[in-house]
C-alpha cells in the first residue's frame, strides 16, 4: 500500500439505501488514480471535529473499497455502511457535508490475484459488495461464478453493473443464511477459488464449512475479516497482530 497521504474534499454525499452512504471524494492529488483501481481499497483518515490528522501513526484510520473512479479527474466513490453500528467512520459518513476535507492513504491492492480459473465463489456483505462488483468485471467471461452477498434489507441491494447472477441473501441472521446458502454449492473436481470478505467470526465458520463439507484446499481461499463483532478497528488490528505473533513463535 502506498504510504502517500492525499488530501481530498467531499464532492457529494448521498444516502443510497437504508444502510449505505455513498460519498465521492475528489482532489488535484487524485490525477494518477485510474479506473484500474476500482475494487482496491483506500485507508480513510477520519477527521475529528473537522480536523484532519495527517500523521498515520496517530490518525483514526479505516479501510474502504473504491466502487468507482472518474477517469477524468480520479474522483473516487466509496460506500460507507451506516445505521448498523457506532464508530468514527460511520458517524463521519452520516454527518459529512459537501466541501469538507478528509485524507486518504493508498490505494492498497486487491486481495484476489488469480483471474484465470474455471470456478469462483464470492462471498460478501455490505462492506465488501464493491470488491465483489470489481471481481465480477475482472473474472473470465467463461468462468462459473457463485456470488452470495448478505444484506439486512431488500432496499440495500445495489447495482453491481453486471449481468452475472448474484444471490442476495436478505437476512437478519447472516451467519445462518450464508452457511445454509453455501451448503447447496455444486463443486466439480477442480475446486473453486473462493474470495470472502465478511465479519471475522463468519469468515472462520465459512472456512470450516468449505474444508469439512467440500474439502476446498486452504490455498484456494482468499479470505479477510473486514470487521469483527464487538471490536473496533484498532482493537481488531491489535488482535490480528497478537495472533500473528503467537503463530510465529509457536
Ligand atoms: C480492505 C477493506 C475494505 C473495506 N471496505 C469497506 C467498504 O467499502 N465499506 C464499508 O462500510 N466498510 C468497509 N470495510 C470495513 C470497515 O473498515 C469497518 O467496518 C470499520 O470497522 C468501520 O469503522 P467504524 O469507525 O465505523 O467502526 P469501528 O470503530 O471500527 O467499530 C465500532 C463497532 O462497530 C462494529 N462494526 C464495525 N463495522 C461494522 C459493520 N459493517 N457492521 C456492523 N458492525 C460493525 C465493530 O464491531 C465495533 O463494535 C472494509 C474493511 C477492509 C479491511
Amino acid at each position: 500500500m502506498s504510504k502517500q497521504i492525499r488530501k481530498a474534499n467531499v464532492l457529494s454525499t448521498k444516502q443510497i439505501t437504508p444502510h449505505l452512504q455513498r460519498i465521492v471524494l475528489g482532489s488535484d492529488e487524485f490525477k494518477d488514480l485510474s479506473t484500474s483501481y476500482i475494487g482496491n481499497y483506500v485507508k480513510v483518515l477520519i477527521p475529528k471535529d473537522h480536523k484532519i490528522d495527517l500523521d498515520i501513526k496517530t490518525a483514526c484510520i479505516r479501510s474502504y473499497t473504491i466502487r468507482d473512479i472518474d477517469p477524468e479527474n480520479g474522483a473516487i466513490t466509496l460506500d460507507f455502511v451506516i445505521n448498523m453500528h457506532q464508530g468514527p467512520a460511520t458517524q463521519w459518513a452520516q454527518l459529512v457535508k459537501v466541501g469538507d476535507g478528509v485524507a486518504i492513504a493508498g490505494p492498497g491492492p486487491k486481495k484476489l490475484d488469480n483471474y484465470d480459473h474455471g470456478h469462483y465463489v464470492l462471498l460478501g456483505d455490505l462492506t465488501s459488495v464493491n470488491a465483489i462488483k470489481a471481481y465480477l468485471q475482472l473474472l473470465p467471461k467463461t468462468a462459473n461464478i457463485d456470488a452470495f452477498i448478505h444484506v439486512p434489507t431488500a432496499q440495500d441491494i445495489i447495482s453491481l453493473n453486471t449481468t452475472r447472477n448474484v444471490n442476495w441473501l436478505v437476512t437478519s441472521t447472516p451467519d445462518k443464511s450464508m452457511l445454509n446458502a453455501l451448503s447447496n454449492l455444486e463443486i466439480s473436481e477442480q475446486p473453486p477459488i473462493v474470495f470472502m470478505a465478511l465479519e471475522a467470526g463468519l469468515v472462520r465458520k465459512v472456512k470450516t464449512q468449505l474444508d469439512e463439507r467440500f474439502s476446498i484446499p486452504r490455498c484456494n481461499i482468499v479470505s479477510s475479516g473486514y470487521w469483527k463483532k464487538g471490536l473496533n478497528s484498532e482493537r481488531y488490528k491489535q488482535l490480528r497482530q497478537r495472533d500473528a505473533e503467537l503463530a510465529r513463535i509457536s
